[in-house]
């Protein structure tokens, strides 16, 4: 079956550490088992390009599966050559991968088209996308209001007193159900909402990297090596 992992955020240590609890390598998964990313992959922690590097090896090998987050899909836009303001983390990303040179420039830009904003899973059970999305947008067309939701969850428009979106809690009313797995909202503990999961724990702002192992609806975390980005909770 499945084990989510929650926006990673280029800490690239802190997965290791969720991998080896997990029973996984970068070849190996335990029998009958892949990791799933919930996106988010880089921007803010300290190391994108390993990072990056070995989620890609990963999935190459078999071993995991992707959903794009709003971070992955503005690094993608911007190896596209469209333009985009890099904020949150995304100019040091630009710059590590960019010092690795071309190839393993385009190896990223061709990581990143291969990714879905969503995913269905064992038999339509469960569905994981970065943000989560209500029921009537599980199956419908890939539209980009569908897309949105996707990637940036239900926003308003509106920002916070950090620049950052104010989300309108969609969970609330949720009542599938299908499992809904999802990160992009970060939590201190795993949240769970009428069947909605939500498992980004924080790492990169000192808190913790969270797995959610499926069926079980069992939570492993890890803790953050430190705090790379400062955050009020
Ligand atoms: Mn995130």
């Amino acid at each position: 079956m499945y084990d989510f992992v929650g926006d990673v955020h280029s800490c690239y240590a802190e997965l290791w550490h969720l991998l080896e609890k997990l029973g996984y390598t970068d070849s190996v998964r335990p029998e009958g088992r892949h990791l799933v990313f919930v996106g988010d992959l880089i921007d803010r922690g300290p190391n994108p390009v390993d990072t990056l590097s070995l989620v890609m090896t990963m999935v190459q090998n078999g071993v995991a599966l992707v959903v794009m987050g709003n971070h992955d899909d503005k690094l993608h836009r911007y190896l596209q050559g469209r333009k985009i303001q890099p904020k949150h983390g995304l100019q040091e990303t630009i710059k590590a991968i960019e010092a690795q040179g071309t190839g393993f420039r385009d190896n990223v830009k061709n990581f990143l088209s291969g990714i879905p904003v969503r995913r269905l899973l064992d038999d339509g059970k469960v569905i994981t996308c970065h943000a989560g999305l209500p029921e009537h947008m599980h199956l419908a067309p890939e539209t980009g209001k569908v897309r949105s939701h996707a990637l940036y969850g239900d926003t308003d428009g509106t920002l916070d007193e950090e620049g950052l979106p104010v989300r309108k809690d969609w969970a609330k009313d949720y009542t599938g159900s299908r499992i809904v797995v999802h990160g992009h909202v970060p939590v201190r503990e795993p949240d769970i909402c009428n069947n909605v999961w939500d498992i980004d724990t924080g790492v990169c702002f000192g808190n913790k990297l969270t797995a959610l192992r499926y069926p079980e609806m069992e939570i492993v975390s890890v803790p953050a090596l430190k705090v790379y980005k400062e955050r009020k909770w």
